[in-house]
């Protein structure tokens, strides 16, 4: 039951190191003062899509062989908001099943300090490369970078979990 406002096949804009396949997530609960997407706040019924659907868009838009992407880009909206979590979970734990070395790059308003310390929302953890973490904050808009103030970070997912403390990616 994901709620989704556009899966675009070939992105070159959100990704890293190539293109992605990008799912944009209905639905953000922090309401940032200059969002560059606020359409995507208040949930949208008629945007439903089946999850098991949703991965194989996913899946076709990947493809194989030479030709084949390595990225997932979650964005929003928030794809960890409460209420996109478990549909979030469910779609990215089946491709990293399908694909263990798919690169799934998350951002969202919440914070990792928020992220791993919440029940609900820490269990995505273990799907993630690249987690942007962080409200955009106008005050603190920046150039330049894949996220839009300075107070947000690039957090490499995996070596954070494994070396407890937290791992930026400077390049991203
Ligand atoms: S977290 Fe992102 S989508 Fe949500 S209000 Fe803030 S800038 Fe907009």
């Amino acid at each position: 039951m994901a709620y989704l406002h556009q899966i675009k096949k070939y992105d070159m804009e959100n990704s890293w190191r190539g293109a992605s396949v990008s799912l944009w997530f209905n639905q953000c609960p922090h309401h940032c003062p200059g969002c560059w997407n606020e359409e995507t706040w208040e949930r949208n019924e008629t945007l439903y899509q089946d999850n098991d659907q949703v991965i194989q868009e996913v899946k076709d838009g990947l493809g194989e062989g030479v030709f084949q992407l390595n990225t997932l880009a979650l964005l929003g909206g928030d794809p960890l908001s409460p209420k996109n979590i478990q549909d979030t979970i469910y779609i990215v734990k089946a491709l990293k099943e399908w694909r263990p070395d798919l690169n799934v790059i998350c951002w969202t308003g919440f914070t990792w300090e928020q992220v791993s310390r919440s029940k609900l929302l820490k269990p995505i953890l273990e799907y993630l490369d690249v987690l942007v973490d962080g409200r955009f904050m106008i005050d603190r808009k920046i150039e330049g970078k894949k996220y839009g103030s300075d107070n947000q970070r690039a957090i490499d997912v995996q070596n954070t979990l494994s070396e407890g403390k937290i791992k930026i990616m400077e390049d991203f």
